[in-house]
């Protein structure tokens, strides 16, 4: 093994649900723990997976051709201003291997999304992680932090796992100035949930040729999660250098097929989406009720402080078929993350939770 790989955790991701039911011998599981999307595909996106299935003996498009086209023209980008990628983590990924040398550095925040520790562990790049403030990346520790080895910034808007995001002014006030040497990276994984009004429009840097990279995912709000495919917007100059690292088929043609239809599908993604509110609403309301303090989150997920018996309470609840994520791994052991599902999802959990409590 290489010498700098030794120290790496590799990446937990939260349990499935098929290795629940095997272990536990349950039939019913629910899992709010991954942040994914708790509906089925749209009907649209249905059929074109399956009509793009009859072509799976050829490989596909290395320039997602149609899907570019489509999102060239809903973000008015040129064609050379976008990227593809299997999933926004292989994004993550392209951006450390093509922009930062051995020597220089990354800085991001902690805690925070733990693939960019990894990756950048991965690439033996040294990295800063500079701690969050009530929850929030405090963009002014992190601009005082640049030095002139620092080449990439990672600011998870909003983030995972607080839910917490950085307004428009902050934004503004943190790029004013920045050196030219330091590229920001966007990761706008849950853009589609953060309706407030003063998140940022960070799409515009990309316009103005800043230094910026912007990347979103098929992964959450349009429930993809599954085949793989995540995007994102810059410069030309930085669009050109990723692809460069860019493995060529790094897309698979069912995922280029299935995000055009869910492109397409947008009433019935919204129609989800208000019903995950709807369900956001009634677990808050629940954990209020409950006395657990929780982050107020952009987000399909919120971080809830459960207290010392976090890692007992997320064991109970497997027991009772219910995956929750417990936060050992960002080292917030008296938390959980509950992502938020269907509301029938979210008023099991809140019984269950109610029940295991009394006991
Ligand atoms: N960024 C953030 C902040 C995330 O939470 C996730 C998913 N857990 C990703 C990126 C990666 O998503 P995907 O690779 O599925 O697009």
């Amino acid at each position: 093994m290489k010498e700098h790989l030794r120290d790496i955790v590799p990446y937990q991701p939260g349990k499935p649900i098929d290795e629940l039911k095997r272990e536990m011998g349950l039939k019913d599981v629910i899992k709010l723990a991954s942040n994914e999307f708790p509906f089925p595909p749209s009907p649209k996106v249905k059929k074109a997976i399956t009509d793009a299935m009859d072509e799976v003996n050829r490989y596909p498009e290395s320039s997602c051709y149609y899907l570019r086209q489509r999102i060239c023209q809903l973000f008015s980008v040129d064609e050379n201003q976008v990227i593809f990628g299997n999933g926004s983590d292989e994004i993550i990924v392209m951006a450390l291997r093509a922009l930062v040398e051995r020597g220089q550095e990354v800085i991001t925040a902690t805690p925070t999304f733990l693939v960019y520790r990894i990756a950048s562990m991965v690439e033996g790049v040294d990295l800063k992680e500079i701690p969050m403030k009530d929850f929030r990346y405090d963009l002014r520790a992190i601009k005082r932090s640049v030095s002139e080895k620092t080449r990439l910034i990672f600011i998870a808007n909003p983030d995972n796992p607080t839910g917490t995001y950085v307004s428009y002014e902050e934004v503004v006030d943190f790029l004013r100035d920045l050196p030219k040497h330091v590229v920001v990276f966007f990761d706008e994984a849950y853009f589609e949930f953060a309706r407030e009004t003063d998140y940022p429009n960070c799409m515009r840097y990309v316009s103005d040729k800043r230094n910026v990279i912007v990347s979103r995912t098929f992964s959450k709000y349009f429930g993809l999660a599954g085949v793989r495919i995540g995007y994102a917007f810059a410069d030309k100059g930085l669009i050109e250098a990723m692809n460069k690292v860019r493995e060529p088929f790094n897309v698979n043609s069912i995922a280029q097929a299935a995000a055009i239809a869910a492109l397409d599908s947008r009433d019935y993604y919204e129609r989800c989406y208000e019903e995950i509110m709807e369900a956001k609403a009634f677990l808050e309301k629940a954990m209020d009720d409950l006395e657990f303090p929780y982050i107020h989150s952009a987000t399909n997920f919120i971080l809830v402080r459960i207290g010392k018996s976090s890692q007992e309470l997320v064991d109970e609840l497997l027991k009772k078929g219910i995956i929750v994520r417990n936060m050992k791994a960002w080292g917030l052991e008296e938390y959980i993350r509950i992502t938020i599902g269907r509301l029938s999802e979210v008023k099991r959990f809140v019984k269950e939770l109610k029940h295991l409590l009394k006991e």
